[in-house]
């Protein structure tokens, strides 16, 4: 019998093994893929989560943020426009290959029991928990479920009218710009920045694109889509496969479900131009663990843990998703109505970073 089995071993999952696992709990982390392994995200790790993510790594893992390419800008490329706004303070470039692998292992370090290569079928109780999976089943006295925004425990019963995908590969770039550029089509974005520059001129960039299934379904298709960013891509060299991920919906937060605190996209996703959804799993990932603790001392019952999580998710991180939303259907707004908004936003730099601030 487990203190807690936790479901999936991205930023979510793994801040909450650790979390546990140095608050003295037994926890049992299941992933259904191998690490290292490049998953689809732009990559971008918002300052607000830096501390907590450089307080989880190992100590051979802390070089990876300590040395990550800063990003003190973004620019938003739109109708024609230049959107510019600061990043105060900068976030952190980290590719997912590394960042993921790093908790991984801090997870195990921490004293997790960390199995990878296997996937959850199936929860069932209500505390104690069983938890089937493709090698053997398991007991546990909560469960954390942080198995992402589409895995086979999570599926909306509802299907979306609109499909979108995520796309993503690394380039070289010579000297690429240390920015955060995001590229808006009607139909999606694509999100480019630096994830290493080692000094000499020569660059890598990552691009993300998320993106209407029936507007483009390739990251060459992608690129034709914006005209800056068609010439920018034209001088790029592939360094990586692309990875895709299908479909992408936004769902109302839920972090709590039949008795089973949910962290990271497996309680909500939030749109990723905003760039905060990594923090969000560290951060809801490291609370849900948290919560659960005075459970495991017996201070408190698995219901008030979960009221507790359930009242703290409410208040840190659901306004990150209304602001985010919001900015979303501002920029879906037709062109006509987008116009005289993106002159405000253009020559009010100080209002687009207020904006920006909104969704942190
Ligand atoms: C196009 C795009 C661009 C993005 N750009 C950014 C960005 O720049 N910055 C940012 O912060 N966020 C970005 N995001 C969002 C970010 O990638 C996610 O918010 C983040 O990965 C969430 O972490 P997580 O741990 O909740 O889920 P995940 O990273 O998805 O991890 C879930 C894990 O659970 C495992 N799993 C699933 N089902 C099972 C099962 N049944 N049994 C066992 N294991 C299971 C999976 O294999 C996976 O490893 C982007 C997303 C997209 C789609």
């Amino acid at each position: 019998m487990y203190d807690l089995i936790i479901i999936g071993g991205g930023p979510a999952g793994t801040a909450a093994a650790i979390t546990a696992s140095r608050g003295g709990a037994h926890v049992l982390l299941l992933e259904r893929g191998r690490f290292p392994r490049h998953k689809v995200c732009g990559e971008f790790v918002s300052a607000e989560s830096l501390e907590l993510l450089g307080a989880l790594l190992a100590s051979p893992h802390v070089s990876l943020l300590r040395d990550a390419v800063r990003i003190p800008r973004s620019r938003v490329f739109l109708d024609g426009r230049v959107l510019q706004a600061r990043i105060r303070p900068p976030s952190a470039s980290i590719a997912r290959l590394d960042l993921d692998a790093a908790l991984w292992q801090s997870a195990t370090s921490a004293g997790a029991e960390t199995r990878q290569q296997q996937a959850v079928q199936s929860i069932s109780g209500a505390g104690p928990f069983r938890v089937v999976t493709s090698d053997g089943e398991f007991e546990a006295r909560a469960v954390i479920n942080a198995s992402g925004r589409w895995s086979n425990l999570n599926r909306a019963s509802e299907a979306a009218a609109v499909k979108w995908l995520g796309v993503k590969a690394h380039f070289a770039e010579a000297s690429p710009p240390d920015s955060v550029d995001l590229y808006f089509f009607d139909g999606g974005y694509c999100g480019v920045q630096p994830v290493d520059c080692s000094g000499n001129g020569s660059g890598r960039v990552n691009a993300a694109a998320m993106v209407r299934a029936d507007v483009a379904s390739t990251l060459a298709e992608v690129f034709s889509k914006h005209p800056a960013l068609l010439v920018r891509s034209r001088h790029w060299q592939p360094l990586s496969d692309p990875v895709t991920t299908s479909p992408l919906m936004f769902r109302v937060p839920q972090p709590v479900r039949d008795g089973i605190l949910l962290a990271g996209d497996a309680a909500g996703f939030v749109d990723p131009f905003v760039g905060d959804g990594i923090s969000l799993a560290l951060r809801s990932g490291a609370l849900a663990a948290e919560c659960l603790l005075g459970f495991f001392r017996k201070n408190v019952s698995l219901a008030d843990a979960e009221a507790n999580y359930q009242a703290a998710y409410q208040r840190r991180f659901v306004p990150i998703f209304g602001a985010s939303s919001k900015i979303r259907r501002m920029l879906r707004l037709p062109r006509a109505l987008r116009k005289p908004l993106l002159f405000i936003l253009e020559s009010t730099p100080a209002f687009t970073e207020y904006l920006v601030t909104r969704t942190r």
